[in-house]
């Protein structure tokens, strides 16, 4: 039986193209080995009509195999089968892989002035212990919330020092960045310091712009420093204001409970302001669903 890579061959004399080079080329690559193996594996499934597209695709194939660019670096050409037709798929090596792994890590979602290692967390290795209503609700969270569709509100982690709250923020964020949807994640002491500092050159809008409209927006540690009445009113109100006019989800840790912080954020240097107070806990309250964390202190262990 005639091979097929003979017959194709055939096929392609009677099909002329303008450029010799390309011919030459052409020919050179019909004696790939690869090539060769491939048309003969694949003869039934290639159509001989569209020997000028699958003409096309060996010249193309042969070519990277050929030539070492950038691009060849990071993707091995095979050929395949597509309708009856040759083509060229570019399949990305373990090289490419690793470094869009590595990007997407980076870029996951933003963290301002929060600890890096937060990029590491995840859902998967989360240790229940204690928190399991916070597991369930991050779950939940996640499964509910789309982009564009309806309100679904943030959670409000509460609990001591070191039950992992930070942590489980980080891992929401991650999971959710797996489904294209990326966080802000805030720590809002340092946030507060930012801001002080940037008084001055008249950009405090630009930093309370940066992070208002995030997709979702998670502020870390709200009530671990004193807040003064205008960062409280001025700068947290108009944030959560926003958010929660554009509906846009909102998550908070807190060494507090809700009415710890209410009386936390009433408390203005020697003035009492529960009103004040008040409204910025009805926000609060609007945006996020309260959720006790407890269990261990995870900083003791090793
Ligand atoms: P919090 O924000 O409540 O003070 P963190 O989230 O900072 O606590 O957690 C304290 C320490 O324990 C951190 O080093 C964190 O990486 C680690 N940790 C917390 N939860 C987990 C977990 N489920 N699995 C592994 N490490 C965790
Ligand atoms: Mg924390």
């Amino acid at each position: 039986m005639e091979k097929f890579s003979d017959a194709l061959a055939e096929g392609l004399k009677n099909f002329h193209f303008k450029n010799s080079d390309y011919n030459k080329l052409l020919s050179e690559a019909l004696n790939d080995s690869d090539v060769k193996d491939f048309l003969n594996k694949n003869q039934d499934k290639i159509s001989k009509e569209a020997v000028d597209v699958s003409a096309a695709a060996i010249y193309e194939f042969y070519n990277h195999k050929k030539n070492s660019s950038e691009f060849s670096k990071n993707y091995t050409p095979q050929l395949i089968v597509n309708n009856q037709r040759i083509e060229v798929a570019y399949i990305p090596n373990q090289r490419k892989v690793n470094a869009d792994k590595k990007k997407a890590y980076e870029s996951g979602f933003a963290l301002l002035n929060m600890p890096s290692d937060i990029r590491k967390a995840s859902l998967n290795d989360y240790d229940g212990t204690g928190r399991q209503e916070a597991f369930m609700a991050a779950v939940n969270f996640i499964q509910n919330y789309q982009p564009g569709g309806k309100f679904v509100p943030g959670l409000y982690l509460a609990g001591d020092f070191g039950v992992g709250k930070t942590y489980l923020l980080g891992a929401i964020a991650n999971e959710l960045y797996r489904q294209n949807i990326k966080s802000t994640l805030v720590h809002f002491p340092s946030f507060q310091v930012d801001i002080k500092n940037s008084i001055q050159d008249n950009k405090v809008m630009d930093q309370v712009n940066a992070i208002k409209d995030a997709q979702i927006l998670m502020i870390d540690d709200i009530g671990a420093d004193s807040i003064s009445g205008w960062i409280r009113d001025e700068v947290l109100g108009v944030i959560l204001q926003y958010r929660m006019q554009e509906s846009l989800p909102t998550f908070f840790s807190s060494n507090f409970s809700m009415n710890e912080l209410e009386k936390h954020l009433a408390d203005n240097k020697n003035v009492t302001e529960p009103v004040k107070a008040a409204r910025i806990m009805e926000r609060i309250k609007f945006l996020s669903r309260e959720v006790i964390v407890s269990g261990p202190n995870r900083r003791n262990k090793g």
